[in-house]
């Protein structure tokens, strides 16, 4: 397991992907920027497996991993932490969270919660507020059940998901919180989060106890991550893993936020649309150099 020695006075780097299909450039981009940084600040590079997802994510697609990254000719310390080996992990976070009365089950399913958010904006007039992402911000709905509905529902067994409060997570952190952001050539600069406008996020999810973003910040912490080195596309939420870090008592990396690539249609490269993988380019004959030329770390 790659993890890093408490007294490391060494950066430390990693990417994180999740293997529910093969790696695309806009991965490659991503591994490569943190392989630059890395080699630049005298880092190590560690890689993290983001498998929670049990539907989505498949042993094939991990080899897939090793063996584009391996043909990028990355140099990633050996080993890696794999999340679905860490439930425990996250589990603690929850229960201090818990403890401290600062998550709480929330049993909607996403029908519920669209209907809700169309009954609201029909008495109001007005679209329903969205996250950074577009998503309908949660309406609360479960967020005002009694203790007592609460723990019968659980006790009986319906599915639920456990919800951080939001409100009470940022006064419980206390003061306005930031980050600092570091470019290639180390100048930094400090911003500020602004977590509320993400809602009551999911930090347990009714398959796995845990969600992308607790184990994430718990991983970065216990990896002993210092430079997290990661696309525009997750700038938002890095709102999200700071708050967290302050209710977990962990400390904050220093983020940098990459470009990301876009199709021909101008849209984010993503598995899900089929966007064209590593191994299909290997396939057709395009090297391991091409591609580093082709994103500009030739
Ligand atoms: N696992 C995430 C992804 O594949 C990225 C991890 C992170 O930087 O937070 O998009």
């Amino acid at each position: 397991m790659a993890s890093a020695p408490p007294d490391s006075s060494r950066p430390v780097f990693r990417f994180a992907p999740s293997p529910n299909g093969r790696l695309h450039l806009g991965h490659a981009l991503s591994a490569l920027t943190n392989e630059a940084l890395a080699r630049r600040f005298g880092g190590r590079l560690l890689l993290r497996i983001e498998d929670i997802d049990l539907t989505r994510c498949r042993p094939e697609f991990v080899e897939g991993i090793e063996t584009d990254l391996g043909w990028l000719g990355i140099g990633f310390e050996p080993g890696f932490r794999r999340q679905s080996a860490h439930f425990d992990d996250y589990a603690g976070a929850l229960a201090s969270l818990r403890q401290r009365g600062l998550i709480y089950p929330c049993f909607c399913s996403r029908q519920e919660i669209r209907n809700a958010v169309v009954a609201r904006e029909a008495v109001t007039g007005r679209p329903w507020p969205v996250d950074p992402d577009g998503a309908p911000l949660y309406p609360n709905l479960c967020k005002v059940l009694g203790p007592d509905e609460a723990e019968r529902r659980i006790a009986a067994g319906e599915p639920h998901v456990l919800r951080l409060d939001m409100a009470a997570a940022i006064a419980a952190a206390g003061g306005s919180l930031g980050y600092t952001v570091f470019d290639a050539d180390d100048v930094r600069h400090v911003v500020q989060i602004a977590p509320e406008r993400w809602g009551d996020v999911v930090l347990a999810r009714k398959d796995v106890p845990t969600s992308y973003h607790l184990a994430v910040t718990v991983d970065d912490a216990l990896q002993g991550v210092t430079h997290v080195v990661r696309g525009r596309d997750l700038e938002a939420a890095t709102d999200v893993h700071v708050l967290l870090q302050h209710l977990l008592g962990l400390p904050t990396p220093l983020y940098h936020f990459h470009r990301l690539l876009l199709d021909d249609d101008g849209q984010k490269l993503a598995k899900s649309r089929d966007s064209q993988s590593l191994a299909a380019l290997r396939n057709d004959g395009v090297t391991a150099a091409d591609i580093r030329r082709q994103l500009g770390f030739a």
